[in-house]
């Protein structure tokens, strides 16, 4: 894979950019763990690897974003 592809892709949930990690693309946002197929990533969010302490995607900051600006 090279860094052009990786300049494309990006977290499903939260439109974050992606980095590598060995066999996974981490996002940088999120920590979502997605894995790194041979010459593609697969970009879903319940095929990915939760990060430590987070129990569902529901729970990452690229999923709570979504859509809910201004609450701050
Ligand atoms: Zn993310």
């Amino acid at each position: 894979m090279n860094s052009e592809l990786l300049d494309l892709v990006v977290c499903p949930l939260g439109k974050k950019p992606l980095r590598r990690e060995g066999e996974f693309l981490v996002c940088t946002n999120c920590g979502l763990k997605y894995s790194l197929e041979p010459g593609f990533p697969v970009l879903l969010p319940e095929e990915a690897v939760l990060p430590d302490g987070i129990e569902s995607f529901e729970e990452l900051p690229c999923y709570t974003d979504r859509g809910e600006t201004g609450s701050t």
